[in-house]
């Protein structure tokens, strides 16, 4: 059966027309989808009986499994969930004091190999459908206290949302309806490690959202041993591609970039940042880096972060430095891979280049 939930408002509506049903029986039913967030069709009682019946024979609510919910002491939520494949994929709620974001996964596991991010040990198991994506949203929510809602969406938990565009792009579409959820392009990010094909479709395109560059280094020769990805597609080729995006809008392209103790973070790696970046409708978003157990990076000290923050804002490029939540559930950036995969366990980092070459060459 299907999942009503990978489908887009105007999918669902074309498909009500079809079967000779009112399209506002779709409107209605999104809102039951996510504003309401029925687990059965029978909660649907504005829609009649015999119709709740018709389409619970052929689709389903995607609902997932909860397998976990860990508790950070910063207050934030790592969830696991089961998906109807038996695979599993993590999702971060992080209630903030002005605002709560939640983290959503794109992909089970990742094909680019990042050598200091842990969801590359898995390798990519596969894309998720939208309905996964926005189930992501579904669970989270219901578990805000009354009135609590989430403002912010980060495509920033495991997997590269660019290497599932259509997916992406749908689930932004759903998540965006004035019938559903709701969310403005403003309050939605997209995080790539840099395909750069799918960088100029995504501004091309004009999707309604945010997008976020994972840059992490200032020369080729350092990027492509943090990322393979730029063996593919140079840091050049990188901000070619961002140059694109247009003048006139207010947004700015984010540049993440992971400060890591003695390969990155140096203040001429700071002062060749905002050289590359000159041009670029850019802000840099610092992530001091999460060391997990096993890797062979550490994080800077709290004072290096900030002498290379003022580096940059001292040279008028706008750059804030991100507090990494739920460390001690292992819910922070970096930091996702499902349970049962033994960190560097299945990682043979000739296997994990090459697939990444391979996605890139696809792309
Ligand atoms: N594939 C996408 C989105 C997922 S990663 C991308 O690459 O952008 C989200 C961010 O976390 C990226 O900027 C990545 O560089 C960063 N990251 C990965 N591992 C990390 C770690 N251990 N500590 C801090 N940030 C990390």
């Amino acid at each position: 059966m299907d999942n009503i939930k990978n489908y887009t408002l105007a999918e669902l509506e074309a498909w009500m027309a079809r079967e000779g049903e009112k399209p506002f029986r779709a409107r209605q039913i999104f809102q039951w989808l996510y504003q309401r967030r029925v687990r059965h069709f029978d909660e649907m009682t504005t829609i009649s009986k015999p119709m709740r019946a018709w389409l619970a024979e052929r689709f389903t609510l995607g609902e997932f499994e909860r397998v976990r919910a860990l508790k950070s002491a910063d207050g934030s939520t790592k969830y696991a969930f089961r998906l109807a494949d038996g695979k599993e994929i993590e999702t971060v709620l992080m209630p903030g004091e002005s605002h709560t974001t939640l983290c959503v996964s794109t992909q089970v596991g990742c094909a680019m190999g990042c050598d200091f991010c842990m969801t590359a040990r898995m390798g990519l198991l596969r894309n998720l459908e939208v309905g996964e994506i926005v189930q992501q949203v579904v669970e989270a929510s219901r578990d805000l206290p009354e009135g609590a809602f989430i403002r912010n969406i980060v495509f920033m938990g495991m997997g590269e949302p660019l290497h599932n565009y259509e997916n992406l792009v749908r689930a932004v579409a759903s998540l965006s309806e004035d019938f559903g959820f709701g969310f403005s392009s403003r309050h939605l990010t997209v995080s790539t490690a840099g395909l750069v094909p799918a960088i100029r479709r995504f501004i091309r395109e004009g999707v309604r959202a945010n997008l976020a560059v994972s840059l992490n280094a200032v020369t080729d020769e350092v990027r492509s041993r943090l990322m393979p990805v730029n063996r593919r597609w140079n840091i050049a080729a990188l901000l070619d591609a961002c140059r694109e995006f247009p003048k006139d809008s207010r947004a700015r392209i984010t540049f993440e970039y992971v400060l890591i103790d003695g390969v990155n973070d140096s203040l001429a790696d700071a002062r060749q940042l905002v050289r590359l970046l000159h041009g670029v409708k850019a802000k840099v978003n610092l992530i001091p880096y999460n060391a997990p157990p096993g890797l062979p990076y550490q994080r800077p000290d709290m004072a290096r972060v900030r002498e290379f923050q003022e580096a940059l804002l001292s040279r008028g490029l706008l750059a804030t430095v991100r507090v990494s939540r739920g460390q001690d559930v292992q819910g922070a950036c970096g930091q996702l891979i499902a349970e049962g995969i033994t960190p560097g366990g299945r990682f043979a980092p000739e296997r994990a280049e090459n697939t990444a070459l391979a996605v890139a060459g696809s792309a």
